[in-house]
């Protein structure tokens, strides 16, 4: 069993401005546990994890892919977040770029068809649509209608971002219709899988792997 990162840089008060690595984090971590042998043969040239957060899922690949040369990048829209992955990166070894931006922005068109390795843990709770696009800890959880309005903006971008052998894996919740997510995926090119699935709670989670057909 691969240890969780050390995270111990990050105080109680910092999680009032970032998201708190909790039962989703974990499953996608125990995802990417399930995903070891894949994970190393695929040996992505570059990593993209969209809303890194505290860094704990972008250290926890990191030290699966070792001492690869990946190019590891992250996006937060939240500065607080981008420096608490910095400080992740830092406090495990690893050494990781992080931009400060709105999904994707600037890195398209430059990295576009080049991400071998791509993940998201998106805002998915329902909440009202004005709640979405905060750029403070609200982020991290307010999905709008459905849970959806996030992954909806972002799910165009896959295409374009991933190379030919890219991967791409997301976070759902039950309410997101993961069928349908699937669905359009498959609209666009993509074969699906459920690496893995938790009840949390109320929530069923559901960690989703896409590759191109
Ligand atoms: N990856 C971390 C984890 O698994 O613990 C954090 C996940 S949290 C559910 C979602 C993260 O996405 C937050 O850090 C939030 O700031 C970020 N986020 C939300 N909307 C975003 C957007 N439009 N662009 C970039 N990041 C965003």
């Amino acid at each position: 069993m691969l240890p969780t990162p050390d995270l111990s840089h990050l105080k109680r008060q910092d999680y009032q401005f970032i998201y708190e690595p909790a039962e989703d984090t974990f499953l996608f971590l125990d995802a990417f546990e399930d995903e070891v042998s894949y994970l190393k043969e695929l040996n992505p040239a570059i990593s993209l994890e969209v809303g890194s957060g505290s860094g704990c899922v972008t250290a926890f690949v990191g030290k699966i892919l070792g001492e690869s040369n990946c190019l590891k990048l992250c996006t937060d829209i939240n500065p607080k977040a981008a420096r608490a992955t910095q400080g992740t990166a830092k406090q495990n070894q690893l050494s990781v770029d992080i931009i400060e931006t709105h999904l994707t922005n600037g890195i398209l068109p430059r990295l576009g068809g080049k991400i071998d390795l791509m993940y998201f843990n998106p805002p998915y709770v329902l909440t009202p649509s004005e709640e979405v696009g905060s750029h403070s800890v609200e982020a991290a959880w307010a999905g709008g209608i459905d849970g959806r309005e996030v992954i909806d903006e972002f799910m165009p971008y896959i295409k374009q971002l991933l190379s030919p052998k890219g991967v791409f894996y997301m976070v759902v919740v039950n309410e997101n219709k993961p069928d349908d997510i699937r669905e359009i995926m498959k609209r666009d090119g993509f074969e699906s899988s459920i690496v893995r699935t938790r009840l949390a709670g109320r929530e069923k989670l559901f960690i989703l792997k896409f590759v191109r057909t």
